[in-house]
């Protein structure tokens, strides 16, 4: 008789434990799913600079910034603007590995962390990345460009690179926009 009692005790304790265990489940799946859009650029779903944790897996950054791009909004309209990002957002995860990490910066500026690069490379890829987004004038009608600055991470902070990227990047507009330039002192 005892027996019974505390088997049928037993039991309903292992349900309420299932049960617990399930909406811990749930509230799992709701965490991850918030800490995915707090890290996600809402209008182009590239990541946002709270997607940056771990910088040093990586070892060159490509800064890109829109030329002109207050000009194609005031004369074409900020919805048409905002296709503009979009599909610049697509053609630098086109062109960028899974392992590189894609970041709207903030407006009209973007960021790429790559991993397993020299400066060549990233220059290169920079290269690929300035003549795609280029492309994009003949599907819209209108001049489409942008100008890149190309830094490393290497032995330095995030932000310290990220200043080269920023500086190398006002370098290309200087020169005419529409360019790549790597960061070097003599800049
Ligand atoms: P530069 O070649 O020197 O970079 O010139 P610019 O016109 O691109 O630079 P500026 O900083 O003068 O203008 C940036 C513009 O980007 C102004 C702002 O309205 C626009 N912008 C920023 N965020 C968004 C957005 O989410 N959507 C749209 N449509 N426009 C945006
Ligand atoms: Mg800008
Ligand atoms: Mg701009």
């Amino acid at each position: 008789m005892k027996k019974i009692y505390y088997d049928k005790k037993l039991a309903e304790k292992d349900k309420i434990i299932d049960m617990y265990k399930s909406e811990l489940e749930l509230l799992k799946k709701e965490l991850d799913y918030y800490k995915k859009i707090s890290c996600t650029d809402s209008l182009t779903k590239l990541n946002n600079r709270r997607a940056i944790k771990n910088v040093d897996e990586y070892d060159s950054i490509v800064l890109g910034d829109i030329d002109y791009f207050k000009k194609i909004n005031d004369k074409y309209g900020h919805d048409l603007g905002d296709k503009v990002l979009i599909e610049i957002s697509d053609i630098l995860k086109k062109y960028t590995r899974n392992t590189d990490l894609v970041c709207r910066w903030g407006g009209e500026e973007f960021v790429i962390f790559l991993k397993n690069c020299d400066d060549e490379m990233a220059y290169d890829k920079a290269l690929t990345l300035k003549n795609a987004v280029s492309k994009l004038s003949d599907k819209f009608g209108f001049t489409i460009t942008m100008s890149f600055g190309v830094s490393n991470l290497l032995g330095k902070t995030m932000q310290n690179a990220l200043k080269e990227a920023d500086e190398a990047m006002y370098k290309s507009k200087e020169n005419g926009r529409n360019r790549v330039t790597v960061y070097s002192l003599n800049l």
